[in-house]
């Protein structure tokens, strides 16, 4: 028979599938000998089963978990819902990946009307069992059975105005128990029934919450956001209660083994007196730094970071520790790979191998390559942070820079993004309702919570800037107002936020390009030990190489040429040259071009040197370059002395339906050569003008959208002449190779013909994705949503290559393409070169190398390296 509960005994921490991340730590937590209260763990099969049950307990489960019960009893000593030494139990979700904050807990369960009596016996607090009893009716009540917490905020709030008191340990103990009777109240006027007094029947509701809160709306967006399967339910927790609420010499808190914002050795948390768990990450009291805990309980305090290097060393990583002091004794409730920003990710990973604790490929394995992106994002500019005002400070929560309109929902955030405006979310706290509202803000600000809070810890994953904490605000979100000093700031007021000083600013700041820190090239380093593709970078001008050279890039795979005409000066002659209508007149505005060109190609040698540049010949929709309207057709008819008509007619004639599949790439090349003879002429003349300064440049020459062997052919005739009519003139010869791209299904077809004719193939898999589904690249945005949401596509083919599709096209082009030429050099230079996905698949079918946009070239460079080591091509050093 299958065994649907475990006791922390019996598991370790490789049993997460089946115990969840919190059962199975618990389980290898309980069997290294620390300290944590006994109890159990329901399986991630008991939810799915639940599930498949029609959402009902079967009688099987339910005897399992009334066994594991009573062994709980006996192993404490204490006796579940009646007797004089009450056991209390948590009752907490615990999925396979962590979810902070999306699913439900429910603690102090065990607690009715007969157990609140003998715990006041037994403690000889009857604060601390009161305060208990509440908790417990507000959170059964929320979780369980629906009803709103705000009813009993609400009553709290009411009780702490009566007595002119702030916090909630100002209340005393016949406040809380009057509370308890108010919260009864509460349950019976909103369910019409009374506070369950059986404790069995509690635990039965509890667990088909917890097993509910695995599909409730949050959780899904959740899981849609982070790519984490529906399928793997959630294991529940059953654990003995230890109480941080007991009084002054208990509390509880959260911490992480270094820190989570910087990657700094040091243990970062913070903690509450005389509370519990939720208070911390509910952000309701500003909670202390760890490091008072040394003065207020100095053992205490020394065994707890004697345990947080008992864990980082068992576990060789960084850990996000929840732990509770109750009378001076320290318990641990959870451990887990600690969440962290992209900076202190790279640092603890290079500080680890730098102590031995793990090797360079384990650190390379550990960093998500989209983590990266946070570290190149932008900074605010210093000199311009100065010319606005500071309004608050409030606590560094998660790094970046925002400015945006500031809205106080999550609901009105959404809208707002949704008609294109930048937002700034601002919360009293947030809670995981909120998420939607975060993911669609450029920062969010929360008035209460420190930094382990729900926003600090989901906008670090998201990679958002965040400022939390901020105690000189007020909000009132019914009013949609935020105090602060003497100001008054409504929705749709500009602040900016910055997310690593904690400053609030007035007005919108303009950003500085980043900082790389010091760690990152030592972690870049490793990257490269592994990885055996090359990574080069899309980059059209001087400026895009040399920031591809500072993040690693190792050539050019794509130059745009028609991108270096969109220059108003230089667009007038482009434009000249599409409308010309004879030989001459086009001879004539290209004449004018070449010396830009030559130029152009210069200031890009100069930057790369010796290594290589791939020149895509001129591929321009037609649609980007032919004058639009009535005054630009007027000026580009007065510059070339035609008349207005005239032209108007000939751009009429020249106008397409479908542009991207029109006279562009080589098709132009076909009907006017003379376009593409000018080209060359440029990149070679450029390359001899570099020999001359001893700078060996070999240009790769690439043609776009061929279709055919015979294009090719014809194509490349006329391009050698050309170069060896430069090579005549100037009395100097360059290297050069001529290749295609492939992007056109057809050529995927016959790469075995065509790669006779080319020395290397680039995959250009924006256009292969968009002839291969036949989706318009410019308009498929607009039914794609439709096609993910409905489970049709399991993600847009434009950001992640199809490869059951597509990829297959790529992969019989490189089979084909080497039958024919063994040396071909291949590469890819579509959009899915900086995708860490695509690039996995790229290295499975042995592409020399990926190009991707500059800012891209970090996170390509790791996926490359990855995937490397993934299909075993490298191993350890
Ligand atoms: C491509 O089609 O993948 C490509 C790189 O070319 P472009 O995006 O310029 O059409
Ligand atoms: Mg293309």
């Amino acid at each position: 028979m299958k065994k649907f509960v475990y006791n922390f005994k019996e598991g370790n921490k490789d049993m997460k599938s089946l115990l969840g991340g919190k059962g199975a730590n618990l389980a290898e937590m309980t069997n290294i000998g620390l300290n944590v209260p006994p109890g159990f763990t329901v399986t991630t099969e008991a939810c799915i089963q639940y599930d498949e049950e029609g959402k009902t307990l079967w009688p099987q489960l339910l005897d399992e978990i009334f066994e594991k019960l009573a062994q709980l009893e006996d192993e404490t000593g204490k006796t579940f819902g009646h007797g004089e030494n009450p056991l209390l139990v948590s009752v907490r979700s615990g999925s396979v990946f962590s979810m902070p904050g999306m699913m439900d807990t429910i603690l102090n369960l065990g607690l009715n009307d007969e157990t609140v009596i003998s715990l006041i016996k037994k403690s000889g607090n009857e604060r601390f069992a009161y305060d208990s009893y509440r908790r417990f009716i507000q959170m059964f009540s929320d979780v369980a059975m629906g009803v709103s917490k705000s009813n009993f905020e609400h009553e709290l709030e009411k009780m702490k105005h009566e007595k002119g008191c702030e916090n909630d340990t100002d209340l005393d103990a016949s406040d809380l128990k009057l509370l308890v009777e108010r919260y009864k109240e509460i349950y019976k006027r909103e369910l019409k029934t009374d506070f369950p007094q059986d404790t069995k029947e509690q635990l039965k509701l509890s667990l088909k919450a917890v097993f509910d809160s695995w599909n409730n709306p949050r959780a899904v967006i959740y899981r849609n956001l982070n790519e984490i399967s529906h399928k793997l339910g959630t294991a529940v927790n059953i654990q003995s209660m230890v109480f941080g609420n007991m009084g002054d010499r208990s509390g509880t808190g959260v911490a992480f083994t270094r820190n989570p914002a910087t990657g700094e050795n040091k243990v970062f948390g913070e903690f509450l007196m005389n509370a519990q768990g939720e208070d911390v990450v509910a952000g309701i009291r500003t909670p202390l730094s760890i490091d008072e805990l040394e003065s207020i309980m100095p053992a205490v305090y020394n065994q707890f970071m004697k345990t947080t290097q008992i864990l980082e060393n068992h576990y060789r990583d960084m850990q996000d520790i929840e732990f509770t002091i109750e009378d001076e004794i320290l318990y641990l409730l959870q451990t887990r790979t600690g969440k962290r920003t992209a900076k202190a990710a790279v640092n603890i990973a290079v500080d680890l191998v730098e102590e031995g604790k793990i090797t360079k490929l384990e650190s390379v394995g550990r960093i998500d390559p989209h983590m990266l992106e946070q570290l190149l994002h932008p900074s605010f500019d210093e000199k311009e942070v100065k010319n606005h005002e500071l309004l608050a400070k409030g606590l560094p929560a998660s790094p970046g820079a925002a400015s945006g309109q500031i809205y106080f929902t999550a609901d009105s955030a959404v809208e707002a993004k949704e008609k294109g405006i930048s937002v700034i979310l601002v919360r009293q706290e947030t809670s995981p309702e909120d998420i939607a509202g975060m993911i669609n803000s450029e920062g969010i600000l929360t008035a209460r919570g420190g930094m382990t809070s729900h926003a600090a810890v989901v906008a670090r994953g998201m990679g958002k800037c965040c400022v939390a904490g901020c105690q000189d605000i007020r909000i009132d979100e019914h009013a949609k107002t935020m105090k602060v000093k003497d100001m008054v700031l409504t929705e749709g007021d500009v602040i900016s936020l910055d997310g690593s000083t904690g400053g609030v600013y007035l007005g919108s700041i303009p950003k500085a390009s980043t900082s790389l820190i010091e760690n990152f090239e030592v972690f870049m380093q490793y990257v490269n030990d592994f990885k055996t593709m090359k990574v080069r970078a899309n980059a059209d001008n001087a400026r895009d190489a040399r920031k591809a050279i500072e993040l690693g890039a190792e050539g050019i795979g794509l130059c745009r040429t028609e991108h270096m005409f969109f220059d108003e000066e230089r667009i007038l002659n482009v434009r000249k040259m599409i409308v010309a209508e004879t030989l001459e007149e086009r001879e004539a505005a290209l004449k004018l071009l070449l010396p830009y060109q030559k130029q152009d190609f210069i200031e890009i040698y100069e930057v790369m040197k010796e290594l290589p540049v791939t020149i895509r010949l001129l591929d321009p929709p037609l649609h980007e370059f032919l004058p639009n309207t009535d005054e630009d057709i007027k000026e580009v008819a007065d510059s070339i002395g035609k008349t207005f008509d005239h032209l108007k007619d000939v751009v009429e004639r020249l106008h397409e339906f479908n542009p991207m599949l029109g006279h562009r790439g080589c098709r132009l090349a076909v009907t006017y050569p003379e376009i593409y003879k000018m080209q060359v002429r440029a990149i070679i003349a450029a390359a001899i003008d570099m020999k001359k300064e001893n700078i060996d440049v070999n240009p790769e020459i690439m043609i776009p959208l061929i279709c055919a062997k015979s294009e090719l052919v014809y194509i490349k005739t006329f391009l050698i002449e050309e170069i060896n009519s430069v090579f005549e003139e100037t009395g100097e010869t360059v290297e050069y190779t001529i290749g295609t791209m492939i992007e056109v299904p057809r050529a995927a077809i016959t790469a075995d013909e065509i790669a006779e004719e080319a020395e290397f193939f680039s995959f250009g898999t924006n256009d292969l994705t968009q002839m291969g589904f036949g989706f318009s690249r410019d308009d498929s945005g607009k039914f794609l949503d439709d096609y993910t949401k409905k489970g049709i596509l399991d993600y847009s083919p434009f950001e992640t290559l199809d490869i059951a599709g597509i990829g297959k096209m790529v992969k019989m082009a490189c089979t084909l393409g080497r039958e024919t030429n063994p040396g071909i050099k291949l590469g890819i230079c579509g959009e899915h070169g900086g995708d860490p996905k695509s690039i996995a698949f790229c290295q499975s079918v042995g592409l020399d190398y990926v190009s991707c946009s500059p800012f891209r070239v970090p996170i390509a460079r790791l996926a490359a390296a990855q995937a490397a080591i993934d299909d075993g091509t490298v191993r350890d050093k």
